[in-house]
């Protein structure tokens, strides 16, 4: 499930050894739907290669070298309900007998477009999996996630007739939202009330889109998100923080009582603990790189190349990356940098401004930011977030 924006991994702090790795699985890049903002790379004439699991026992070394104690997979694609269950199944398994013996807790989440949900052929699958939560995306409008016969506003409806059942098979749907321009047109108000009262959802990430060579993209004007971020903050607060709203509720706990960033985005390198695993063994940072920005590849278990792939010298160009901003960008004199750490590599090199520079969404995050410090500053709240305030 992409569509210029990958998932934002919400993640324990990460350096070495480290706690918790996250890796982001792509058995599959086929898919059932066509997005317009979709970054994959696709085959659709593959789904599912029956080596596959074999290049999951990659994943013990790399939880030895990393010395990882929990180990969260992210099973993602293309689009993972194009697999047959059966094969889901055997790719999960493949996976928790990689780290068998080690000792290692597995933590499986699943991210689907949902429209290929079938209680008959999927519920007794994923629950156990997944402590009954899917995480999806939604668009808020709907214009850019389509699939074959079907605009924006069919699959809006084939999305809510899914989540329905998904959740009426005990399932709770969260969702990724990719901000577009007629999200920023329609506002904040409306944005929130589609969510919270419209369609009710409870957990909503607000991500923002990057473009992909050769693909349609209709970049956001910049004063124009950090209007709406602030805003839709403020409509947030003044609503009583009822709706879980990604990264709001992070953001806060960074800014305001001082907890370790643990968006890979505002993270000091995303690279400590996560990483992306290909349909073919290819690794990369994540999954905005994998298929898309194949010259930052780490390597490849299906070569078996564990060791170079944690080792890699691209790998080390991510942890490094902080450093170098804050030797030689003006991250170094921002007020923010312990909270952002120069922002997403792939928002930097997406847009041409370099790998070793800083995020295109900055002046966004820094007018955010000041947002959630100032509001939280003039109000007694304060007080209650910083017992030390
Ligand atoms: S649902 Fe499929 S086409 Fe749409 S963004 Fe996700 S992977 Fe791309
Ligand atoms: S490049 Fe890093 S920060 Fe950006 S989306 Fe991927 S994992 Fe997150
Ligand atoms: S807000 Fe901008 S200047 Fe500050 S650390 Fe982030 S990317 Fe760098």
């Amino acid at each position: 499930m992409r569509g210029g924006g990958s998932p934002l991994h919400e993640r324990d702090s990460g350096h070495a050894p480290v706690r918790v790795l996250s890796v982001i699985l792509l058995p599959t890049t086929a898919c059932n739907c066509n997005c317009t903002y979709c970054f994959e790379v696709r085959d659709d004439s593959r789904p599912y290669d029956p080596s596959w699991p074999s290049v999951l026992r990659g994943l013990r070394p790399m939880c030895e070298m990393l010395g990882a104690e929990t180990l969260r997979l992210f099973w993602q694609g293309g689009e993972i309900l194009c697999l047959e269950p059966r094969e889901f199944r055997e790719a999960v398994e493949a996976a928790t007998r990689a780290v068998d013996g080690l000792g290692i807790k597995v933590q499986h989440h699943v991210q689907t477009n949902l429209l290929l949900y079938d209680s008959r052929r999927w519920r007794d699958v994923l629950m156990p999996l997944v402590n009954g939560k899917l995480s999806s995306s939604l668009d808020f409008p709907n214009r850019y996630r389509v699939a074959p016969g079907m605009d924006g506003e069919a699959y809006l409806a084939r999305w809510l007739d899914r989540r329905a059942a998904a959740e009426d098979d005990g399932f709770e749907i969260s969702a990724i939202s990719l901000a577009s321009p007629e999200t920023l047109a329609l506002g904040a108000e409306r944005f929130h009330a589609f969510y919270r009262d419209g369609i009710g959802l409870r957990r909503v990430q607000v991500n923002f889109p990057f473009p992909t060579p050769g693909r349609q993209f209709a970049p956001l004007d910049l004063d124009q998100l950090a209007a709406f971020m602030c805003d839709l903050y403020s409509l947030w607060v003044a609503s009583g923080r009822d709706l879980h709203l990604s990264p709001f509720t992070l953001l806060e706990s960074s800014l305001l009582r001082g907890y370790p960033p643990t968006f890979c985005i505002y993270s000091y390198t995303c690279a400590a603990d996560l990483l992306a695993i290909g349909p073919a063994g290819e690794v990369a940072q994540c999954d905005s790189f994998l298929t898309t920005y194949r010259e930052f590849a780490y390597g490849s278990l299906a070569r078996g190349e564990a060791r170079d792939v944690v080792h890699s010298p691209r790998r080390r160009q991510y942890l490094e990356r902080p450093l170098r901003l804050m030797r030689e960008s003006e991250c170094a004199d921002c007020e923010f940098l312990s909270v952002c750490f120069g922002g997403c590599p792939i928002r930097a090199y997406a847009f041409g401004h370099g790998f070793f520079a800083r995020d295109h969404y900055c002046s966004v995050y820094k007018a955010l930011f000041r947002t959630i410090v100032e509001t939280n500053q003039s109000s007694e709240r304060v007080e209650r977030l910083m017992p030390c305030a």
